[in-house]
């Protein structure tokens, strides 16, 4: 008697556990940004199914953004093609929302912001469903817009101060970089880009110094890579504010395209720099973004004040070598340096 009890003990266990592992996961029903009011943006993200609360969403602040861990959820319908919308007031601070599903019942959020958001700007609620209202329930993610908050900038009625900007054309001399299908040099595009900011940079009130104005290496023909680079390190007086590196792309594969601009690991200010170089190149040059990325390159980790090193485009795609050869091309490349270095002294006080 005692066993028969003990075994439908048992029986009863095993079966509430089978009953709470077959619980359906939530699924996301769609996910929507907007201007709740003028300092605060709304993410909501909507699902059906089981209530969500504090203890399974856990959320991850980096410089890109914010990244939200969902336990027993799915994406469902929301993906990067569908069920994510940003409205156009809140895209001054929200960049990108991707969704992804990470595990079983699993799923992150990931929203990338235009300025930084840390910890105490964002605030996370839950709402049950509203049927009258004909909403799903919700996790509700307040941001607070900083005071870095970026408009529509343009570039009149900023001036540099005088601040020392370093420009550095990548390679010359001996050192050609990549060379395009129809023979265009990544050093003659890195040179003429580089001359065309000089140009608008001085005009706008900076002082710019050229690791090199012609096509020459800059340490001797034939030294080993990091005599070269640090000898363009050194063309960097100490009280440079910043440490632009230009630079074209080359693939095996001429259709590989787009730019793409790059920080120090851990550098902040250096970040900071590489993604509003990124937002104007992207608004300037028009090519696809490759994004905002970290590496190690010996300019950025050997700079003695926030560097990024930059590439404009493929110079080994026919559509984009032709473009980064032409004098206008060059000129708004020109341009989006300039405004990405106004907007790094003008606007979010990291001076
Ligand atoms: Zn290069």
């Amino acid at each position: 008697m005692l066993k028969k009890i003990l075994m439908c003990f048992s029986l009863l266990f095993v079966l509430t556990l089978a009953a709470t592992a077959q619980a359906k996961p939530a699924e996301l029903t769609g996910i929507e940004a907007f201007d709740l009011d003028k300092d605060t943006v709304r993410i909501e993200i909507s699902y059906r199914g089981e209530r969500l609360d504090a203890g399974d969403v856990s959320s991850e602040f980096s410089l890109a953004g914010m990244k939200l861990d969902l336990d027993n959820t799915l994406p469902g319908r929301v993906s990067r093609v569908s069920g994510i919308q940003i409205q156009s007031g809140a895209r001054s601070l929200v960049d990108k929302i991707f969704v992804n599903k990470t595990q079983e019942r699993h799923t992150s959020v990931r929203i990338n912001f235009k300025s930084e958001v840390t910890d105490g700007d964002a605030t996370i609620n839950f709402e049950p469903a509203n049927r009258s209202e004909n909403k799903d329930a919700r996790i509700i993610v307040d941001v607070k817009k900083s005071a870095a908050q970026e408009d529509d900038w343009t570039s009149t009625g900023y001036f540099g101060g005088g601040r020392v900007i370093v420009l550095d054309p990548g390679h010359g001399g001996s050192d050609a970089g990549a060379i395009g299908p129809t023979g265009v040099t990544e050093k003659s595009v890195a040179l003429a880009v580089s001359l065309k900011a000089q140009r608008l940079l001085t005009a706008s009130g900076y002082q710019v110094v050229m690791t090199r104005t012609t096509d020459v290496d800059v340490a001797a023909p034939g030294v080993p890579d990091s005599t070269e680079l640090q000898a363009r390190v050194n063309k960097a007086p100490s009280n440079a504010a910043l440490f632009i590196s230009v630079h074209c792309n080359a693939f095996s594969n001429g259709k590989a395209n787009g730019m793409e601009t790059y920080h120090a690991p851990t550098a902040v200010k250096g970040a900071r720099l590489a993604r509003l170089l990124n937002e104007e190149l992207e608004r300037l040059g028009g090519l696809s973004n490759r994004g905002v990325k970290a590496a190690r390159f010996y300019v950025m980790t050997h700079s003695q004040c926030p560097a990024s090193l930059i590439e404009l485009g493929f110079i080994t795609n026919p559509r984009e070598e032709k473009l980064l050869a032409s004098d206008d091309y060059q000129q708004k490349l020109a341009q989006a340096i300039t405004n990405a270095v106004n907007r790094y002294f003008n606007q979010g006080g990291f001076d």
